[in-house]
C-alpha cells in the first residue's frame, strides 16, 4: 500500500526518525511515518474536516491528513472507493520502497528505534500456476489436438470404431436399378440380393442359403460402385466404407474397426455392408510377408476373414465387395462361405453401350440427328464412366456453341476429345513437320483402307491433341471383336506401320513421329508369337509371363526358355514387321497420286471425315478377313488397348 519512494527519500526519512514501522521483503519495503492516524476510516467524515488543511505531507508528526487532493471529492462511486483507498494509505502515512543491497539497513532502523520485521513472500500461488497449471494445460491441448487430428476429429477413444458411413434410405440422389445399363447378369445378382433381404423365407424355406458376400469384379469405370449402392433400394441399411478406411497407422486399429463394424452390422441386421476398393485390405498375405515381415494388413485381413465365418448366413448380413485386382486378393476371401459369388462387371458390349448411352443422356436436350446406335459403334471397349464422360463433354461443347440442342457433331467430337486428348488449334508447327504429318497421317489411312484385317477409317486429322500427338488416324472396328485372326493383327501390324512407310516413300528420310507407333507395333508382334501361339517357327507354345498367379509375391519369371528360343522370338518379331513394312512400301509407291491427294487435302483442310476419305480414295475393296467362329476366350491384346485404333503421331 501507499506511494512508492526513492530510496534516497526513505534513507532521509529514517535519518530524521519519521519511520514508525517496516516490514522487509525481498522485493520490497512497506514502511509507515509516524504520526499515523490508525483511526481514519469513513472518508466522506474525514473529508469535510480536511478540506481546509493544507499543510504537506512530509512535515510528519501532525496527527491529522495535511492534504486532500481535489479528486478525492468526485461524485462518481466507482471513484470514490478508488480515492477513498488512495485516501486511506495517505492517511495511514503508509509508502513503500524497492530495497538496494544495503547492508547497514538493518543497523540503523535498530538505532532509530524502528520496529522492524521481515515477511515471506507469499508466491505459493503464482509458483503453482506457473510451474504446474501451464505446462500441464499445454501438454493437454497438445495432445488432444494430435489425437483428434488422427482420429479424424473424432476423438481419442472413437479410434477403433469403423468409419462406415450408413447411407440414408431416402436420400434424395439415390440410384435405382434404372441408372445401371449394360452390365444385366450383374444387375441379376444384384436383384436377387435384393429381394432374399426383402423377403428372406422366400428363399430359406427351400434350405437354400444366400451367398454372404459377392464380390464385383471388373475394370475401372464399368460400374461396380455404382451397383453396390443400388443395392441399397432393398430398403436396408447401407454401411458404405472404402477398403482403406481400416488402415490406419496404429497397429491393431484396423482389426479393431472390422469387429465393430460387424458387431453393429449384426445389431441392424438385415442389412449390407459395401466394402468398396476390396484390394486395400484383401491383400494377399503371403504377398506381405516377403515385402516387408509383419504387417497390419495381415491382422486387419485375419480379422475379416474370422468375422465373415462368425456370422449365420441366415442372420441377413450380406457383405459386397468390389475391386478392379481380383488378382492379389488373398484366396482365404475368395473361398466359398465368404465371398462366395464373384460377379464379373465387364466392359458393355454394343447394346450395353447403347443403353448406357440412353441413360446417360435422359435429362439431355438432344437434337433428332443424334443416333445411339452410332455412337455407340464408335465407342468399343469404353467403359460406363467414359461414356458418361463422353455425354457430359458433348454438353459442354454444345453449350459453349450456344446450341438449344446437342447435335451428333458434339458427341463426335466429345468422343475424339476422350480418345486423344484435346485439340490444341494454335500450337505452332513449322510447314515442313505439318508436312511430313500430313503425309504420315495420310499413309496410316490408306494403308487401313486397302488392307485386308484392318479397321476402317473415321478420320484423318493433322491438329496437334492430348500430349504430344502432333496428327491421328481413328480407326475403329465395325463390331465388337473377342478374337482376331493372324491376318487382322498383321493387318493392324500394317496398318500401324503405314505412317512411317510414308514417310520413306515421300521424303525418303524417316522423321521421329513414329515412336508409338512402332512400340505397340512391337508388342503386337511379340504377342503373337509368345501369347497367341502363331508364330511360324516356334507354333503353339505359351511363353508369355504369368501375370495372374503371384508365388510369395514374387513375378514368376516367364515360362522358362532356352537362349536359342529366346533368339527366335527376336528374329521373328523383325521378320514380321519387316515383311509388313516392305508390303506398306510397296503398296504406298504404288498409289503415289493418292497419298500426294489425300496429304494436300489434309494440308488444306487439317482433317477429312470418312465421307470424303471414300471420295479421294475411290471404293473400297471387299476383303475378306479370315475370321474364326470359336468362341471361347477372349484376347488378352484386346484387353489393355483401346479397341479404337488411333494412331497417334508423336513428337520426340
Ligand atoms: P467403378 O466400377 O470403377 O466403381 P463406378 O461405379 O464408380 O465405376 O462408375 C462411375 C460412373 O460411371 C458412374 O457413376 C456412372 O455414372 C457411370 N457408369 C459406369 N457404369 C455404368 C453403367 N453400367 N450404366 C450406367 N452408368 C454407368
Ligand atoms: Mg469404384
Ligand atoms: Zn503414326
Amino acid at each position: 500500500a501507499g506511494k512508492e519512494i526513492s530510496y534516497n527519500k526513505f534513507r532521509n526519512l529514517l535519518a530524521a526518525d519519521s519511520i514508525q514501522t517496516v516490514i522487509i521483503q525481498q522485493d520490497k519495503i512497506y514502511g509507515q511515518l509516524i504520526g499515523a492516524d490508525t483511526t481514519a476510516q469513513k472518508t466522506v467524515a474525514v473529508m469535510g474536516t480536511a478540506k481546509n488543511d493544507s499543510s504537506k505531507v512530509t512535515s510528519s508528526n501532525t496527527a491529522k491528513p495535511a492534504f486532500i487532493p481535489k479528486h478525492f471529492y468526485t461524485p462518481w462511486r466507482l471513484k470514490i472507493s478508488q480515492t477513498e483507498k488512495e485516501y486511506q494509505a495517505w492517511v495511514k502515512r503508509e509508502f513503500n520502497v524497492v530495497p538496494l543491497d544495503d547492508p547497514n539497513l538493518i543497523a540503523d532502523l535498530q538505532k532509530h528505534g524502528v520496529d522492524y520485521r521481515g515477511k515471506l513472500d507469499s508466491h505459493w500461488f503464482s509458483n503453482l500456476f506457473f510451474n504446474w497449471v501451464i505446462p500441464f494445460g499445454l501438454l493437454f491441448l497438445v495432445w488432444g489436438f494430435l489425437f483428434r487430428r488422427m482420429g479424424g476429429g473424432r476423438g481419442v477413444l472413437n479410434i477403433g470404431k469403423s468409419k462406415a458411413k450408413i447411407f440414408e434410405a431416402d436420400q434424395s440422389q439415390r440410384v435405382t436399378f434404372e441408372d445401371v445399363a449394360g452390365i444385366e447378369e450383374a444387375v441379376e445378382e444384384v436383384k436377387e440380393l435384393v429381394r432374399f433381404l426383402k423377403a428372406p423365407d422366400q428363399f430359406t424355406r427351400l434350405g437354400a442359403k444366400l451367398p454372404k458376400g459377392l464380390l464385383l469384379v471388373g475394370p475401372p469405370g464399368t460400374g461396380k460402385t455404382l451397383l453396390a449402392r443400388v443395392a441399397g433400394e432393398a430398403d436396408v441399411p447401407f454401411y458404405s466404407l472404402s477398403g482403406s478406411d481400416f488402415v490406419e497407422m496404429f497397429v491393431g486399429v484396423g482389426a479393431a474397426r472390422v469387429r465393430d463394424l460387424f458387431a453393429e452390422a449384426k445389431a441392424h441386421a438385415p442389412c449390407i455392408i459395401f466394402i468398396d476398393e476390396l484390394d486395400a485390405v484383401g491383400k494377399s498375405r503371403s504377398q506381405t510377408v516377403v515385402m516387408g515381415g509383419y504387417d497390419e494388413r495381415e491382422n486387419t485381413l485375419n480379422q475379416l476373414l474370422t468375422e465373415m465365418d462368425g456370422f449365420d448366413a441366415g442372420v441377413g448380413v450380406v457383405i459386397i465387395g468390389a475391386t478392379n485386382r481380383p488378382e492379389v486378393l488373398d484366396v482365404a476371401l475368395l473361398r466359398p462361405g465368404r465371398f462366395d459369388r464373384q460377379i464379373l462387371v465387364d466392359r458393355p458390349d454394343l447394346n450395353g453401350r447403347i443403353q448406357i448411352f440412353e441413360v446417360h443422356t435422359r435429362t439431355l436436350p438432344l437434337s433428332e440427328d443424334v443416333d445411339m446406335k452410332r455412337l455407340a459403334s464408335m465407342t468399343p471397349g469404353f467403359a460406363g464412366a467414359e461414356i458418361a464422360n463422353v455425354c457430359n463433354e458433348a454438353a459442354l461443347l454444345a453449350s459453349r456453341k450456344g446450341r438449344t440442342e446437342i447435335v451428333m457433331e458434339d458427341f463426335q467430337d466429345a468422343i475424339e476429345r476422350v480418345i486423344a486428348g484435346l485439340e490444341k488449334k494454335n500450337k505452332l508447327i513449322n510447314p515442313h513437320e505439318r508436312e511430313v504429318v500430313a503425309f504420315h497421317e495420310s499413309g496410316h489411312a490408306i494403308v487401313g483402307y486397302f488392307t485386308p484385317g484392318a479397321d476402317p477409317v473415321q478420320k484423318v486429322s493433322i491438329i496437334p491433341r492430348g500430349i504430344g500427338a502432333l496428327g491421328y488416324t481413328l480407326q475403329t472396328p465395325l463390331e465388337d471383336r473377342y478374337l482376331m485372326s493372324r491376318n487382322e493383327l498383321l493387318g493392324k501390324i500394317k496398318g500401324l506401320l503405314g505412317g512411317r512407310a510414308a514417310e520413306a516413300v515421300v521424303f525418303v528420310l524417316i522423321s521421329t513421329g513414329a515412336s508409338n507407333d512402332l512400340e505397340r507395333v512391337t508388342q503386337i508382334a511379340r504377342d503373337m508369337i509368345t501369347v497367341y501361339g502363331m508364330s511360324k517357327y516356334i507354333p503353339n507354345i505359351s511363353l508369355a509371363e504369368h501375370t495372374n498367379t503371384n508365388f510369395l509375391g514374387l513375378r514368376p519369371p516367364a515360362a522358362p526358355h532356352s537362349e536359342k528360343l529366346e533368339r527366335l522370338i527376336d528374329d521373328e518379331v523383325l521378320e514380321i514387321i519387316q515383311t509388313c513394312y516392305e508390303a506398306d512400301k510397296k503398296l504406298l509407291a504404288g498409289k503415289r497420286e493418292l497419298l500426294d491427294a489425300m496429304a494436300q487435302r489434309l494440308l488444306e483442310k487439317e482433317k477429312i471425315e470418312q465421307a470424303e476419305i471414300k471420295q479421294i480414295l475411290g471404293p473400297r475393296p471387299i476383303i475378306k478377313t479370315g475370321q474364326t467362329t470359336v468362341n471361347h476366350k477372349r484376347l488378352k491384346h484386346k484387353k489393355s488397348s483401346k479397341e479404337a485404333d488411333t494412331c497417334k503421331t508423336t513428337t520426340g
